[in-house]
């Protein structure tokens, strides 16, 4: 059965230098000596990122104590991951990136000894797709809540409880190459300031709140709505 995929082409790109500042472990502060660097990513961050994401839906098949199978998808393999999706019923498989663009620029800056700059700029990037990721969790989150129904903690391959190869399963459920990403051989994505996710749903979902179960605590996606816990600062 064909599955249907929403492609979003007009995530806003309205990074703020706060989020640049959080991502950087600053917490409030604003260091002096980045400063200007900060301002000046943060600004060419509207015009070399262009996020953009797609996701799909998919019918949970079984819960088991080692894993989640879906019902025409893939089997995902993990404990924790199965402890997650305690009570779902669906799962929405995502994909978004920023685009290659900051990437080049930040190739540009080492290349010619800005090495700053470049660092600050792959800040930037993250911040950025951290963003564009919320931006498309919040209107999943918004159909779903709209429906009555709870939406899990959003899973992503390369955290210390999923390894890296879970992507083959993300990319085998959606064609990413649409949005212009590519799954390397090594599972790491390109362009890199892409992320991929897969977010638990259903009216009966065990929503964990146990700090100790949570990942939350050390994302500094500060516009995610899934969020069960407040990220704890990490100091510059
Ligand atoms: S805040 Fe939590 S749910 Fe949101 S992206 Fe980060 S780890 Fe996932």
């Amino acid at each position: 059965m064909a599955i249907e995929v929403i492609e979003i082409q007009d995530v806003p790109n309205d990074l703020k230098e706060s989020e640049v500042w959080t991502v950087l472990g600053a917490g409030d502060r604003v260091v002096p000596g980045l400063a200007k660097d900060v301002a000046r990513g943060t600004e060419l961050s509207k015009t070399l990122c262009s996020p953009r994401g797609l996701y799909t839906r998919l019918e949970v098949d079984q819960v088991g104590p080692k894993g989640v199978s879906f019902v025409d998808g893939p089997y995902l393999d993990g404990k924790f991951l199965a402890h997650c999706f305690e009570g779902a019923r669906e799962a929405i498989f995502a994909v978004v990136t920023v685009g290659p663009e900051l990437e080049k620029s930040e190739a540009e800056l080492f290349a010619e000894g800005s090495s700053v700059e470049a660092i600050v700029l792959d800040v930037v990037g993250s911040a950025s797709i951290m963003n564009a990721f919320s931006h498309i969790s919040n209107l999943i989150y918004e159909d779903v809540t709209d429906r009555g129904w709870q939406t899990g903690m959003c899973l992503q391959p390369g955290q210390s409880y999923w390894d890296v190869t879970g992507q083959r399963e993300i990319f085998q459920v959606l064609p990413a190459e649409r949005i212009g990403v590519q799954l390397l051989e090594s599972c790491f994505m390109l362009p890199q300031k892409s992320q991929s996710g897969v977010i638990p749903l259903g009216p009966e979902l065990k929503v964990h709140s146990d700090p100790d179960k949570s990942y939350c605590r050390y994302c500094q996606a500060t516009r995610c709505p899934m969020r069960q816990e407040p990220a704890i600062e990490v100091s510059l």
